[in-house]
C-alpha cells in the first residue's frame, strides 16, 4: 500500500497514529539536525519532520530532496509546537521514520503553488505542472462537480445520454468548419461537428425523446478569452414540448446547478424573460448582466435639440445615468471617452453631464444645450443628484453597442457587478434571419433549422423573413451568453423553405441536408432542445471571466497547444497517403 492517508486529512484527533503518506515536496527546510519538508497531493499539505527522534540518515536524506520530488513517508502523527491555523491539516505534523523517494524531479520552471511566479506562457508548456497547482485543482473538481450534478439532473428527469460521431459532414452554427482527410476516400473530407445539432434531431425522430450529452464541439473561429477552438457542450434534446417546457425544464438544472455546485439557490423565480428587442432597447445587446439598471434611454428628436452636429447627422442617439458617478474625475471622463472610441467600439466620443446637488446640470456640451434640455436628459434617463449622465451619438448599431459596452465597465467601476451574485435571464423572441449587406443575404440568427414562431409561420412561407421572429431563447447569467436553443423546424416543408431563405438552391439543399429533409418525411415529432456552454458554466461558477483555467490542456489564443505543440507539420508520406499536396 502506497498510502494510509492523504495529505489534506490528517487532524489533532490523529495524533499518535502510524501512517504513510505520498505526494510531491512542495517545500524542504533542511536545519542542520532537523528537516521540514511540506508534502503535497491534491487533497492539501501536510508537514513532515525529521528530527533527533528520526533514523539519522534520513536528516542526510532530507539535504538531497529538491522541490516536486515524489516522496512515499512513514511515520507518526504528533502534534506540532507552533501551529499553523491557515493550514486545514497545521495542527499536525508527521514524524518520519522512513522516507523513500519514489521519483527525483528537476527543479520546476516556476513556483508550484497558489499563486506561480510563471508567466501564461510558460505556465502552458509545462501545463501538467500548472495543474499541479492548487487553483487549477479546484476548478477541475468544480467541473467535475458540475458535470455530476448535470447528469445527476438529467438523469432523474427521463434523459439518456447518447454518443454522436465526430468524423462527420459541416453543421453550420456560423463558424468555419475544421475539416479532416478521409485516407480510404480521396480527397473527401469529414467536417468535426461545430455542435451535434442534426444528429440529436434525428435522435428525435428516432424517438429518443430526452437525449442529452457532455459532448466536445469543433469551431474554427478567432479565439477570445472565452472562447477555444474545441470546447465543451452541454447539449440536449426534447420532443413532444413547446418553448416553455424547455425552458422550465432546463431553468431545473441550472438551480439544481447552483445549488449543488456552489450552495446558491437562486432567488429569481421564474427565470425572467426578457424579448430581443427590449434587451437591444435597454441594454444595447442580447445578453444584458441585469444584476444592475443603468438602462439605456434613447433620446428622441426632442431631446436632441439641434445645432449640436454629432447629434443633428445621428441616426440614433443613447445614454445612460451611472448613479453616483458624478464625482469622476476630468482624467476619468477623458479615459471613459477614450475607451470608446477605441476601434472595438467605434464611436467618435462621449457627451457626459453631471447632475450637481442642488439639482443643476453641468455638461460637456454647455455651449450648445440649456439648462431646460439637459433637464430633459435628466428625466429620460432618471438621472438624480449627484448622478452622471452618458451620451453617445452615432449609427444605431455602433451606439447601441458602445452604450452596452460602457454600462458594463461604468457598471464594474462603480462596484455593481456583484461578486458572487448571480442574475439569470432567458433571452427570447430572437428575430429568425439577418440580412448581411455585403453578402446580400439572408443568414440564420440562430441555426437554419429554427422554427419561425408560429404566429409568423405564414409570413415566413410566403413572404420576405425580414421581420419574422423564430421560436429561440438564449440563457445568460450575468451578461455572458451560457446557453442557447430553439424549438425546431419539424416539417421537410418549412425546413426547405428555410434553406431557400438562406439562398441554398434546391440540389444543394439536397446535396447537404438530404438526410434531415428525408427523415423529416418519416413522421418526425416536434422538437426542441438548447445547448450549454460547459465552460462558461464554469468559469461564471468559479468567478473568472476566461474558460481556459477551466479546461485541463487548452489552447492559446493562436489556437496552439503549446505543450504538446500542435499543430505541426506531418510526414510527406501521410499527406501521399491522404491524396493531399501542400501549396506553399
Ligand atoms: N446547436 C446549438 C448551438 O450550438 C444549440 C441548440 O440549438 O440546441 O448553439
Amino acid at each position: 500500500m502506497y498510502r494510509t492517508n492523504s495529505c489534506g486529512e490528517l487532524r489533532a484527533a490523529n495524533q499518535g497514529q502510524t501512517v504513510t503518506l505520498a505526494g510531491w515536496v512542495q517545500k524542504v527546510r533542511a536545519l542542520g539536525a532537523m528537516a521540514f519538508i511540506d508534502l503535497r497531493d491534491r487533497y492539501g499539505i501536510t508537514q513532515i519532520v525529521v528530527d533527533e527522534n528520526s533514523p539519522r540518515e534520513l536528516v542526510e536524506l532530507a539535504e538531497k530532496l529538491g522541490r516536486e520530488f515524489v516522496l512515499q513517508v512513514e511515520g507518526t502523527v504528533r502534534e506540532r509546537s507552533s501551529k499553523n491555523p491557515k493550514m486545514p491539516t497545521g495542527d499536525i505534523e508527521i514524524l518520519a521514520s522512513k522516507i523513500t523517494v519514489l521519483n527525483s524531479s528537476q527543479t520546476p520552471p516556476f513556483t508550484i503553488e497558489e499563486n506561480s511566479d510563471g508567466g501564461d506562457e510558460l505556465r502552458m508548456h509545462y501545463r501538467y505542472l500548472d495543474l499541479r497547482r492548487a487553483p487549477l485543482q479546484r476548478n477541475m473538481i468544480l467541473r467535475h462537480k458540475l458535470a455530476q450534478s448535470v447528469r445527476r439532473y438529467l438523469d432523474a428527469q427521463n434523459f439518456l445520454e447518447i454518443e454522436t460521431p465526430y468524423l462527420i459532414k459541416s453543421t453550420p452554427e456560423g463558424a468555419r468548419d475544421f475539416i479532416v482527410p478521409s485516407r480510404m476516400n480521396p480527397g473527401q473530407f469529414y467536417a468535426l461537428p461545430q455542435s451535434p445539432q442534426t444528429f440529436k434531431q434525428l435522435l428525435m425522430v428516432s424517438g429518443y425523446d430526452r437525449y442529452f450529452q457532455i459532448v466536445r464541439c469543433f469551431r474554427d473561429e478567432d479565439l477570445r478569452a472565452d472562447r477555444q477552438p474545441e470546447f465543451t457542450q452541454i447539449d440536449c434534446e426534447m420532443a413532444f414540448v413547446e418553448r416553455d417546457d424547455v425552458l422550465n425544464t432546463f431553468e431545473g438544472m441550472a438551480r439544481a446547478m447552483f445549488s449543488e455546485v456552489l450552495g446558491k439557490e437562486l432567488d429569481a423565480k421564474p427565470f425572467p424573460h426578457m424579448s430581443y428587442d427590449d434587451a437591444m432597447k435597454y441594454y444595447g445587446c442580447d445578453k444584458p448582466d441585469i444584476r444592475f439598471g443603468m438602462r439605456i434611454a434613447e433620446f428622441s428628436a426632442d431631446l436632441k435639440g439641434s445645432g449640436f452636429p454629432p447629434f443633428d447627422g445621428a441616426e440614433y442617439v443613447g445614454a445612460i445615468c451611472a448613479p453616483g458617478a458624478a464625482v469622476y474625475t476630468r482624467k476619468q471622463l477623458d479615459e471613459l471617452t477614450n475607451w470608446v472610441k477605441r476601434p472595438q467600439i467605434g464611436a467618435t466620443g462621449l457627451i457626459y453631464a453631471r447632475v450637481e446637488a442642488d439639482g443643476t446640470l453641468k455638461s460637456s456640451v454647455d455651449k450648445f444645450f440649456d439648462q431646460e434640455m439637459l433637464q430633459k436628459w435628466a428625466a429620460a434617463t432618471e438621472a438624480k443628484a449627484g448622478d452622471l449622465i452618458l451620451v453617445i451619438a452615432g449609427t444605431k448599431k455602433m451606439a447601441q453597442n458602445a452604450l452596452c459596452q460602457l454600462r458594463l465597465e461604468v457598471g464594474e467601476q462603480l462596484g455593481l457587478r456583484t461578486k458572487g451574485e448571480f442574475a439569470p435571464l432567458w433571452v427570447v423572441d430572437f428575430p429568425l434571419v439577418e440580412w448581411d449587406e455585403e453578402s446580400g443575404r439572408y443568414f440564420a440568427m440562430h441555426h437554419p433549422f429554427t422554427s419561425p414562431k408560429l404566429d409568423d409561420m405564414n409570413r415566413f412561407m410566403t413572404e420576405e423573413p425580414r421581420d419574422v421572429k423564430a421560436n429561440a431563447y438564449d440563457f445568460v447569467v450575468n451578461g455572458v451568453e451560457v446557453g442557447g436553443g430553439s424549438i425546431r423546424i419539424h416539417d421537410s416543408e418549412v425546413q426547405s423553405r428555410m434553406f431557400e431563405v438562406l439562398g441554398f438552391s434546391k440540389e444543394e439543399a439536397e446535396e447537404q441536408f438530404g438526410f434531415l429533409l428525408g427523415a423529416f418525411k418519416y413522421g418526425a415529432p416536434p422538437h426542441g432542445g438548447i445547448a450549454f456552454g460547459m465552460d462558461r458554466f464554469c468559469a461564471i461558477f468559479g468567478g473568472d471571466d476566461s474558460i481556459r483555467d477551466y479546461i485541463a490542456f487548452p489552447k492559446n489564443n493562436s489556437g496552439r497547444d503549446m505543450m504538446i505543440d500542435s499543430p505541426s507539420v506531418v510526414a510527406d508520406e501521410q499527406l501521399k497517403e491522404l491524396a493531399l499536396k501542400i501549396d506553399q
